[in-house]
Protein backbone atom coordinates (compact mmCIF):
# COMPACT_ATOMS: atom_id res chain seq x y z
CA UNK A 1 0.00 0.00 0.00
CA UNK A 2 1.36 3.57 -1.15
CA UNK A 3 1.96 6.12 1.55
CA UNK A 4 -1.16 8.76 1.81
CA UNK A 5 0.00 11.85 -0.02
CA UNK A 6 0.50 13.93 3.44
CA UNK A 7 2.68 11.56 4.91
CA UNK A 8 5.55 11.56 2.64
CA UNK A 9 7.85 13.91 1.26
CA UNK A 10 8.35 12.29 -1.94
CA UNK A 11 7.03 9.44 -3.69
CA UNK A 12 9.30 6.23 -3.37
CA UNK A 13 10.39 5.46 -6.42
CA UNK A 14 12.03 8.73 -7.13
CA UNK A 15 15.89 8.83 -6.98
CA UNK A 16 15.36 12.00 -4.19
CA UNK A 17 13.78 10.03 -1.39
CA UNK A 18 16.27 9.57 0.55
CA UNK A 19 17.81 13.47 -0.18
CA UNK A 20 14.32 14.39 0.90
CA UNK A 21 14.21 12.44 4.12
CA UNK A 22 17.35 14.81 5.31
CA UNK A 23 16.44 18.17 3.99
CA UNK A 24 13.11 18.14 4.79
CA UNK A 25 9.99 17.13 6.84
CA UNK A 26 6.24 16.61 6.14
CA UNK A 27 4.01 18.99 6.20
CA UNK A 28 0.56 17.21 5.69
CA UNK A 29 0.43 18.93 2.26
CA UNK A 30 2.38 17.80 -1.22
CA UNK A 31 4.80 20.60 -2.00
CA UNK A 32 4.85 22.27 1.43
CA UNK A 33 7.89 21.25 3.60
CA UNK A 34 9.36 22.19 6.67
CA UNK A 35 13.12 22.94 5.94
CA UNK A 36 15.90 20.99 8.25
CA UNK A 37 18.77 23.08 9.57
CA UNK A 38 21.27 21.74 7.26
CA UNK A 39 19.09 22.20 4.07
CA UNK A 40 18.26 26.20 5.97
CA UNK A 41 22.02 26.80 6.55
CA UNK A 42 22.33 26.02 2.83
CA UNK A 43 19.71 28.81 1.72
CA UNK A 44 21.44 31.40 3.71
CA UNK A 45 24.50 30.57 2.04
CA UNK A 46 23.20 30.68 -1.54
CA UNK A 47 21.20 34.46 -0.66
CA UNK A 48 25.01 35.20 0.77
CA UNK A 49 26.82 34.11 -2.45
CA UNK A 50 24.22 35.76 -4.86
CA UNK A 51 24.21 38.99 -2.51
CA UNK A 52 28.11 39.37 -3.20
CA UNK A 53 26.71 39.84 -6.88
CA UNK A 54 24.21 42.73 -6.21
CA UNK A 55 24.93 45.70 -8.28
CA UNK A 56 25.74 48.86 -5.78
CA UNK A 57 23.27 50.67 -7.05
CA UNK A 58 20.16 47.85 -6.69
CA UNK A 59 18.03 49.44 -3.66
CA UNK A 60 17.03 46.39 -1.62
CA UNK A 61 13.70 45.01 -0.64
CA UNK A 62 12.01 41.95 1.34
CA UNK A 63 8.07 41.24 0.87
CA UNK A 64 6.36 39.12 2.50
CA UNK A 65 4.35 36.33 1.24
CA UNK A 66 1.70 38.09 0.64
CA UNK A 67 0.25 41.20 -1.25
CA UNK A 68 -2.66 43.12 -2.69
CA UNK A 69 -4.88 41.38 -4.48
CA UNK A 70 -5.57 44.51 -6.73
CA UNK A 71 -2.04 45.15 -7.62
CA UNK A 72 -1.53 41.42 -8.51
CA UNK A 73 -4.85 41.53 -10.89
CA UNK A 74 -3.93 45.05 -12.56
CA UNK A 75 -0.51 43.16 -13.31
CA UNK A 76 -2.73 40.93 -15.68
CA UNK A 77 -1.72 37.75 -13.49
CA UNK A 78 -4.88 36.25 -13.92
CA UNK A 79 -5.27 36.26 -17.81
CA UNK A 80 -1.72 34.50 -17.31
CA UNK A 81 -1.66 32.01 -14.48
CA UNK A 82 -5.41 32.08 -13.26
CA UNK A 83 -4.82 28.10 -12.41
CA UNK A 84 -1.29 28.97 -10.19
CA UNK A 85 -2.86 31.73 -8.18
CA UNK A 86 -3.63 31.46 -3.93
CA UNK A 87 -6.05 34.26 -2.80
CA UNK A 88 -6.30 34.90 0.74
CA UNK A 89 -9.92 34.04 2.18
CA UNK A 90 -11.28 34.64 5.52
CA UNK A 91 -14.34 35.04 7.76
CA UNK A 92 -16.17 38.10 7.56
CA UNK A 93 -19.03 39.59 9.27
CA UNK A 94 -20.13 39.83 12.69
CA UNK A 95 -19.63 37.89 15.64
CA UNK A 96 -22.52 35.54 15.48
CA UNK A 97 -21.63 34.41 11.62
CA UNK A 98 -18.52 33.84 12.05
CA UNK A 99 -18.87 31.90 15.08
CA UNK A 100 -21.76 30.13 13.14
CA UNK A 101 -19.39 28.90 10.45
CA UNK A 102 -16.62 28.35 12.53
CA UNK A 103 -19.07 26.02 15.22
CA UNK A 104 -20.29 24.05 11.84
CA UNK A 105 -17.13 22.52 11.22
CA UNK A 106 -17.41 20.42 14.96
CA UNK A 107 -21.19 19.74 13.39
CA UNK A 108 -19.27 17.93 10.25
CA UNK A 109 -20.40 20.84 8.40
CA UNK A 110 -17.66 23.12 5.67
CA UNK A 111 -16.73 26.30 7.36
CA UNK A 112 -15.10 27.35 4.35
CA UNK A 113 -18.68 27.33 2.39
CA UNK A 114 -18.59 31.01 4.54
CA UNK A 115 -14.83 32.54 3.51
CA UNK A 116 -14.61 35.46 1.80
CA UNK A 117 -11.90 36.54 -0.53
CA UNK A 118 -9.43 39.28 1.67
CA UNK A 119 -7.91 41.81 -0.21
CA UNK A 120 -4.57 39.82 -0.63
CA UNK A 121 -3.25 37.26 -2.39
CA UNK A 122 -0.10 34.84 -1.78
CA UNK A 123 2.58 36.47 -4.01
CA UNK A 124 3.17 33.94 -7.05
CA UNK A 125 6.37 35.77 -7.78
CA UNK A 126 8.94 38.19 -5.53
CA UNK A 127 8.86 41.11 -8.37
CA UNK A 128 5.28 42.19 -8.55
CA UNK A 129 5.36 44.48 -6.01
CA UNK A 130 7.77 46.26 -7.26
CA UNK A 131 6.49 48.31 -10.27
CA UNK A 132 3.92 49.86 -8.08
CA UNK A 133 6.17 51.26 -6.13
CA UNK A 134 8.71 52.30 -8.18
CA UNK A 135 5.72 53.97 -10.71
CA UNK A 136 4.71 56.06 -6.65
CA UNK A 137 8.47 57.69 -7.27
CA UNK A 138 7.48 59.29 -10.81
CA UNK A 139 9.76 59.72 -14.10
CA UNK A 140 12.78 57.44 -13.73
CA UNK A 141 16.19 58.92 -12.69
CA UNK A 142 18.36 58.51 -15.86
CA UNK A 143 20.12 55.38 -15.76
CA UNK A 144 16.50 53.88 -14.56
CA UNK A 145 16.18 51.99 -11.40
CA UNK A 146 17.83 48.83 -10.20
CA UNK A 147 16.22 46.47 -7.07
CA UNK A 148 16.80 43.21 -5.11
CA UNK A 149 13.51 41.83 -3.94
CA UNK A 150 12.63 38.21 -2.55
CA UNK A 151 9.96 36.56 -1.09
CA UNK A 152 8.48 33.56 -0.33
CA UNK A 153 6.28 32.72 -3.14
CA UNK A 154 3.00 30.57 -3.81
CA UNK A 155 2.05 28.67 -6.94
CA UNK A 156 -1.12 26.37 -6.57
CA UNK A 157 1.05 23.50 -8.17
CA UNK A 158 0.78 20.36 -6.18
CA UNK A 159 3.21 17.69 -6.53
CA UNK A 160 5.84 15.16 -4.78
CA UNK A 161 8.51 16.06 -6.98
CA UNK A 162 11.17 17.81 -4.94
CA UNK A 163 11.58 20.02 -7.51
CA UNK A 164 8.10 21.65 -7.80
CA UNK A 165 6.58 23.63 -4.28
CA UNK A 166 3.92 25.25 -3.21
CA UNK A 167 5.58 27.58 -1.76
CA UNK A 168 9.00 28.44 -2.17
CA UNK A 169 11.65 31.18 -1.96
CA UNK A 170 12.29 33.51 -4.60
CA UNK A 171 15.10 36.31 -5.37
CA UNK A 172 14.98 38.76 -7.76
CA UNK A 173 17.25 41.43 -9.02
CA UNK A 174 15.03 43.79 -11.02
CA UNK A 175 15.75 46.38 -13.67
CA UNK A 176 13.16 49.32 -14.87
CA UNK A 177 14.63 51.38 -17.55
CA UNK A 178 14.97 51.84 -21.49
CA UNK A 179 14.57 49.15 -23.80
CA UNK A 180 18.30 49.46 -24.35
CA UNK A 181 19.05 49.04 -20.40
CA UNK A 182 16.74 46.34 -19.75
CA UNK A 183 18.53 44.42 -22.99
CA UNK A 184 21.95 44.79 -21.55
CA UNK A 185 21.28 43.48 -18.16
CA UNK A 186 19.86 40.30 -19.25
CA UNK A 187 22.91 39.69 -21.79
CA UNK A 188 24.77 40.60 -18.71
CA UNK A 189 22.97 38.21 -16.75
CA UNK A 190 22.33 35.41 -18.89
CA UNK A 191 26.64 35.43 -18.88
CA UNK A 192 27.33 35.76 -15.13
CA UNK A 193 24.22 32.96 -13.87
CA UNK A 194 26.22 30.56 -16.10
CA UNK A 195 29.67 31.67 -14.51
CA UNK A 196 27.79 30.99 -11.13
CA UNK A 197 26.66 27.60 -11.87
CA UNK A 198 30.40 26.58 -12.54
CA UNK A 199 31.33 28.17 -9.67
CA UNK A 200 29.21 25.48 -7.62
CA UNK A 201 29.89 22.92 -9.92
CA UNK A 202 26.52 22.91 -11.57
CA UNK A 203 25.77 21.45 -14.76
CA UNK A 204 23.94 24.47 -15.91
CA UNK A 205 22.36 25.04 -19.81
CA UNK A 206 21.21 27.88 -20.49
CA UNK A 207 17.76 27.61 -23.12
CA UNK A 208 15.14 29.89 -24.18
CA UNK A 209 11.62 28.90 -22.39
CA UNK A 210 8.32 30.04 -21.91
CA UNK A 211 5.66 30.21 -18.74
CA UNK A 212 3.42 27.80 -18.20
CA UNK A 213 0.31 30.08 -19.91
CA UNK A 214 -2.89 28.70 -18.69
CA UNK A 215 -5.43 27.28 -21.39
CA UNK A 216 -5.86 27.65 -25.17
CA UNK A 217 -5.04 31.31 -25.43
CA UNK A 218 -2.25 30.41 -23.22
CA UNK A 219 -0.51 28.54 -25.99
CA UNK A 220 -0.38 31.36 -28.34
CA UNK A 221 1.35 33.53 -25.56
CA UNK A 222 4.15 30.85 -24.87
CA UNK A 223 4.64 30.84 -28.53
CA UNK A 224 4.87 34.12 -28.96
CA UNK A 225 7.01 34.40 -26.16
CA UNK A 226 9.63 31.69 -26.91
CA UNK A 227 9.33 33.79 -30.42
CA UNK A 228 10.85 36.90 -29.26
CA UNK A 229 13.06 35.00 -26.51
CA UNK A 230 11.40 37.17 -24.13
CA UNK A 231 12.10 34.60 -21.19
CA UNK A 232 15.33 32.43 -20.71
CA UNK A 233 16.33 29.47 -17.90
CA UNK A 234 19.02 28.23 -16.49
CA UNK A 235 18.52 24.21 -16.38
CA UNK A 236 20.10 21.75 -14.18
CA UNK A 237 19.94 18.06 -14.15
CA UNK A 238 19.41 16.82 -10.58
CA UNK A 239 20.69 14.12 -11.21
CA UNK A 240 22.47 12.31 -14.11
CA UNK A 241 19.62 10.83 -16.13
CA UNK A 242 17.05 13.36 -14.79
CA UNK A 243 15.37 15.87 -16.83
CA UNK A 244 16.51 19.12 -16.16
CA UNK A 245 14.70 21.64 -13.60
CA UNK A 246 14.92 25.81 -14.40
CA UNK A 247 16.79 27.58 -11.17
CA UNK A 248 16.58 30.19 -12.68
CA UNK A 249 14.99 32.59 -15.41
CA UNK A 250 15.85 35.42 -17.21
CA UNK A 251 12.97 37.97 -17.74
CA UNK A 252 11.86 40.29 -20.27
CA UNK A 253 8.57 42.08 -19.87
CA UNK A 254 9.03 44.68 -22.76
CA UNK A 255 6.80 47.24 -21.62
CA UNK A 256 4.06 45.24 -19.85
CA UNK A 257 4.64 46.68 -16.41
CA UNK A 258 6.14 50.32 -17.55
CA UNK A 259 2.44 50.20 -19.28
CA UNK A 260 0.15 49.43 -16.56
CA UNK A 261 1.92 50.72 -13.93
CA UNK A 262 2.68 54.29 -16.10
CA UNK A 263 5.92 54.27 -15.45
CA UNK A 264 8.18 56.52 -17.52
CA UNK A 265 12.19 56.65 -18.39
CA UNK A 266 14.01 60.62 -18.10
CA UNK A 267 12.91 60.85 -21.69
CA UNK A 268 9.23 60.25 -20.93
CA UNK A 269 8.92 57.03 -23.16
CA UNK A 270 7.13 54.37 -21.28
CA UNK A 271 9.85 52.13 -19.23
CA UNK A 272 11.14 48.70 -20.08
CA UNK A 273 11.62 45.95 -17.05
CA UNK A 274 13.16 43.11 -16.68
CA UNK A 275 14.32 40.60 -13.87
CA UNK A 276 16.67 37.60 -13.30
CA UNK A 277 14.81 35.12 -10.65
CA UNK A 278 16.39 32.87 -8.30
CA UNK A 279 15.00 29.69 -7.74
CA UNK A 280 16.65 29.55 -3.61
CA UNK A 281 15.05 26.38 -3.20
CA UNK A 282 15.64 24.48 -6.57
CA UNK A 283 19.27 25.76 -6.32
CA UNK A 284 19.60 24.39 -3.10
CA UNK A 285 18.26 21.03 -3.91
CA UNK A 286 20.19 21.45 -6.76
CA UNK A 287 23.60 21.34 -4.69
CA UNK A 288 22.37 18.44 -2.42
CA UNK A 289 21.48 16.95 -5.00
CA UNK A 290 24.49 16.87 -7.10
CA UNK A 291 27.00 16.88 -4.52
CA UNK A 292 25.78 14.75 -1.30
CA UNK A 293 23.99 15.55 1.70
CA UNK A 294 27.42 15.79 3.48
CA UNK A 295 28.44 19.65 2.95
CA UNK A 296 31.91 18.61 4.57
CA UNK A 297 32.28 16.61 1.06
CA UNK A 298 31.14 18.83 -1.45
CA UNK A 299 34.13 20.10 -3.67
CA UNK A 300 36.59 23.01 -2.18
CA UNK A 301 35.27 25.33 -4.80
CA UNK A 302 31.94 25.31 -3.98
CA UNK A 303 32.63 25.20 -0.48
CA UNK A 304 34.70 28.36 -0.70
CA UNK A 305 32.01 30.16 -2.60
CA UNK A 306 29.42 29.08 0.07
CA UNK A 307 32.21 30.40 2.54
CA UNK A 308 31.95 27.02 4.53
P1 LIG B 1 9.49 31.92 -12.95
O1 LIG B 1 8.83 33.19 -12.53
O2 LIG B 1 8.50 30.84 -13.28
O3 LIG B 1 10.55 32.11 -13.99
O4 LIG B 1 10.20 31.39 -11.62
C1 LIG B 1 11.42 31.88 -11.17
C2 LIG B 1 12.19 30.78 -10.51
O5 LIG B 1 11.46 30.32 -9.35
C3 LIG B 1 12.34 29.54 -11.37
O6 LIG B 1 13.47 29.62 -12.21
C4 LIG B 1 12.49 28.45 -10.34
O7 LIG B 1 13.85 28.34 -9.96
C5 LIG B 1 11.66 28.95 -9.19
N1 LIG B 1 10.36 28.24 -9.16
C6 LIG B 1 9.30 28.45 -9.97
N2 LIG B 1 8.29 27.60 -9.67
C7 LIG B 1 8.74 26.82 -8.65
C8 LIG B 1 8.18 25.75 -7.88
N3 LIG B 1 6.94 25.31 -8.11
N4 LIG B 1 8.93 25.18 -6.92
C9 LIG B 1 10.18 25.64 -6.66
N5 LIG B 1 10.76 26.65 -7.34
C10 LIG B 1 10.06 27.24 -8.31
ZN1 LIG C 1 10.33 38.87 -11.88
Amino acid sequence: MSHPATESVCPTDDPLESLAATLFRPMGSDGVYARTALYEDVVERLGAFISRERDPRAEILRFPPVMSRHQLEKSGYLKSFPNLLGCVCALHGSETAIRAAADSHEAGGDWTKSLAAADLVLSPAACYPVYPIAASRGRLPSGGLLFDVAADCFRREPSRSLDRLQSFRMREFVRIGTPQEIVAFREQWMTRAQGLASELALPGALEVANDPFFGKLGQIMAVSQRQHSLKFELLIPYYATAKPTACMSFNCHLEHFGEIWGIHDSAGQVAHTGCVAFGMDRLAVALFSNHGTDVSRWPASVRQALAF
